[in-house]
């Protein structure tokens, strides 16, 4: 394929663009729908990368989001392995020169991973896990690797973490600040999940600023700030995405969206990890979610808009998300920053507990450690805002579904 016109062009095959040419579809969409991405792959699940997809226990078949057949039968072309490099005006320039005319653009072209910019960052044995190929990668580099240093500890780094220290290799995990998952949790949780990984002889290291990377060639020690050197025969970097923004002339982190998903772009649209949005549940504040939800929920709300208009119900979707790591699933609901109180609800010793997050008294988040009837009951209190005593939530005794607002 050269060129062409297209009713619709998604740019980036992924989660979200993935759902937004199903929800086309499922909204009567009868158009042309071409999806470019730069990978390879048809649209695949991310999150099984640093989880069974790492481990080895998941083929790559069954990382996609629909088998091969379905995007036929849908009539949505999916063209692999094209960057789009430019957006102006009704036209979208791939890197190759090849032009496509769009009546609607959704931009669902996510990111890339942050690479490290100390020296050594792109030695040979350094890794990121974004992609499908980032992992056969690694997975090759790991075969002869025993010593495994990940360098940030948020949830992409600490499920590889727990996977590769489930597989036999000794793991030193790098984190910045003084404690792990930081910016999305609260100390109970970051505690709960140091005393895991340690009780898994996974050595952490925290407030360990990374100075460079050395090697000849290849990584084989990470230098941090003071002085220290970690040896290792492989290197993860886990610091987070770079939201593809510059083919759409923008900069800064992330693509402005209103509440329909569109940009300030005439008939652009943008959503998944890269459409920065006011959030209801960060009260109104402009945010980028990576997460699945998020990536579903906007689709559908962009394919609603281009077909029904003003009448499309915005996006407004309650935030969740999950983590695996060894045998402990983490479900988060809501989103928890701004938090001014805590309430535990359950043993933490006993491996099962919640963590509600109040502010003004009013729940905002739920982290459910091995808890998934707190997260189920959980989310219409969050939804609702829902006001409870703190004392009536600590107690695990009483199911959630039975408080009231
Ligand atoms: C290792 C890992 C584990 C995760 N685990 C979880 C989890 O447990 N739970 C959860 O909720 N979420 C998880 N996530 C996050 C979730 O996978 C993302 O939020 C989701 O994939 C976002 O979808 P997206 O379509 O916005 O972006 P992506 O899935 O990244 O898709 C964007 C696509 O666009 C392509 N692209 C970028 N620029 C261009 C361009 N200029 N031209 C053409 N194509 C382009 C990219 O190559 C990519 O293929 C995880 C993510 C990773 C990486």
């Amino acid at each position: 394929m050269t060129s062409g016109v297209f009713d619709v062009l998604i740019v980036g095959a992924g989660q979200a663009g993935a759902m937004a040419a199903i929800a086309l579809r499922q909204e009567g969409f009868t158009g042309s729908i071409l999806m470019v991405g730069e990978e390879s792959d048809l649209p695949y699940e991310r999150p099984p990368l640093s989880k069974d997809y790492l481990a080895g226990e998941k083929p790559a078949d069954r990382l996609l989001i629909r088998p091969p057949a379905f995007w036929t039968e849908r009539d949505v072309t999916i063209l692999p392995e094209t960057r789009i490099a430019h957006v102006e005006r009704g036209v979208a320039t791939a890197e190759d020169g090849r032009l496509f005319h769009f009546g609607k653009l959704i931009w669902a072209a996510g990111g890339h991973a942050r690479k490290l910019r100390c020296p050594g960052g792109d030695l040979g044995g350094v890794h990121v896990i974004r992609t499908r190929q980032d992992v056969d990668n690694l997975r090759a580099d790991l075969s002869v690797a025993q010593r495994v240093a990940v360098i940030g500890g948020g949830y992409v780094g600490l499920e590889a973490a727990a996977v590769l220290a489930a597989h036999g290799k000794t793991v030193t995990v790098i984190e910045a600040q003084p404690r792990l998952l930081a910016r999305v949790t609260a100390p109970a949780i970051s505690d709960h999940y140091l005393a895991l990984h340690r009780s898994h002889g996974v050595e952490v290291l925290l407030s360990a600023q990374v100075e460079a990377l050395e090697g000849d060639g290849r990584v084989s020690t990470v230098r941090l700030a003071d002085g220290r050197g970690i040896p290792c025969d492989v290197a993860i970097v886990g610091i987070g995405l770079e939201p593809s923004v510059a083919p759409l002339g923008l900069d800064g982190n992330g693509v402005p969206v209103d509440a329909h998903c569109r940009t300030a772009i005439p008939d652009v649209y943008a959503i998944g990890d890269c459409a920065a949005h006011a959030n209801a549940y960060a009260r109104g504040q402009v945010i980028r979610l990576e997460s699945v939800q998020n990536a579903v929920d906007m689709a559908k709300a962009a394919a609603a808009h281009i077909v029904h208009g003003d009448a499309a119900r915005p996006y407004a979707a309650c935030p969740w998300f999950w983590s695996n790591q060894y045998d402990v699933r983490l479900q988060t609901v809501g989103l928890s920053a701004g938090h001014d109180e805590t309430v535990t609800r359950g043993d933490p010793e006993s491996g099962s507990f919640t963590l509600v997050y109040l502010r003004e008294g009013a729940i905002i988040a739920l982290d459910c450690i091995n808890a998934p009837r707190d997260y189920v009951q959980g989310k219409a209190l969050v939804e609702r805002g829902a006001k409870v005593a703190p004392d009536r939530l600590a107690d695990a005794s009483i199911p959630l579904k039975e408080m009231q607002a």
